[in-house]
């Protein structure tokens, strides 16, 4: 019974989200995913070989703050160190090591991202292969996920409000939007959020039921995504949800790649027609968390006509504050939908 009402939970959910299309392409569905733990990885600036003059600032900044503060504190003490130590900074996120070792983190707040594209690493011999990882599964995390960006104008209010309540998001992005909008995916990335690749062309007749397809868009996007903030994502979110999407080849390619799908088990349905408002999609949420499950993969999106999910965001963000979530980042590691 208690199968059977479970599975009759799951069809009902799948269906809310069925009709969910993603930047206006028709007909959606749904899921499935894997997991992990890790160390915290500090970097030694002059050793970063990735392009993080942004991260480099903000970290630099709020160095300048501290020094500030300690020489008002230290300005009756005999002598400044002579030698000074080299400024270690932790990065707003971790880079993924030439083995692929070191993705089981010890938290959900960190993206990890990857410095070599996947071309790269089979090109200089390095492990492309996706461990099994361990579901990351410490406390009630909800993981805002917004698909479809970037762009120059909804995503621009979703960082907005993301930044006035202190959380991070993911954001699967779409590679043709990439260079459209490169200041929007810097920001996405300085400001400590997660990035995913949501393919190419976001076209289901090109990337489905053709896993080589699927996979070069995923390799043509990475390859735009790099040469704007430096690192590759290893998460990926198949337009419309694997549900019906995928065939049984397509789970083998992407873990041969280094890649991990992760479809949604809260979808506010704003990509539907009917002319949603904000306070629908904030019932959506407070609908399909009741049950109080422990992750809380939410599906929104941030691109052309999101204007109401940028203003439900807030409410939603205290809703899920009030059930007792803490919010996390999508990685590897992040528990599957289902
Ligand atoms: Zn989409």
């Amino acid at each position: 019974m208690v199968g059977l009402k479970k599975t009759a939970t799951l069809i009902t959910v799948l269906g809310l989200c069925l009709s969910v299309s993603c930047v206006g392409f028709a007909g959606h569905r749904k899921h499935k995913e894997k997991t992990s733990k890790q160390t915290e990885v500090t970097v030694v600036k002059t050793e970063a070989k990735v392009d993080v003059t942004q991260a480099d600032k903000n970290v630099a900044e709020q160095n300048k703050d501290k020094e500030l503060v300690a020489s008002q504190h230290q300005e009756d003490a005999a002598q400044a160190p002579i030698n000074t130590p080299p400024v270690v900074e932790k990065l707003p996120y971790i880079l993924v090591d030439e083995n692929m070792s070191n993705l089981q983190l010890s938290d959900a707040n960190t993206p990890i991202y990857d410095k070599f594209t996947v071309t790269e690493r089979r090109a200089n011999g390095l492990n492309t292969y996706m461990p099994d990882l361990l579901p990351y599964r410490n406390g009630k995390i909800a993981y805002l996920t917004f698909d479809d960006g970037p762009d120059g104008k909804n995503t621009l209010g979703v960082l907005d409000v993301l930044k006035n309540e202190g959380i991070k998001g993911t954001f699967y992005v779409v590679g043709y939007q990439c260079p459209n909008y490169p200041e929007t995916l810097k920001r996405i990335f300085n400001e400590g959020h997660a990035i995913g690749n949501h393919s190419y062309s976001h076209n289901y007749n090109l990337l489905y039921p053709y896993v080589d397809n699927f996979m070069e868009e995923l390799s043509k996007t990475e390859k735009i995504i790099k040469d704007i903030i430096g690192v590759r994502p290893l998460i990926v979110r198949a337009p419309g949800g694997t549900y019906g999407m995928f065939t049984s080849a397509y789970y083998p390619a992407l873990k041969a790649a280094g890649y991990v799908e992760h479809d949604w088990n809260v979808c506010i349905d704003d990509a539907v027609g009917g002319h949603p408002t904000a306070a629908d999609f904030v019932q959506k949420v407070r609908e399909q968390t009741a049950s109080g499950i422990s992750s809380a993969i939410v599906l929104m999106h941030c691109g052309y006509a999101k204007e109401e999910t940028v203003k439900a965001l807030p409410e939603i963000i205290q809703l899920l504050r009030d059930r007792g979530y803490s919010f996390g980042v999508m990685t590897p590691m992040t528990p599957q939908a289902w």
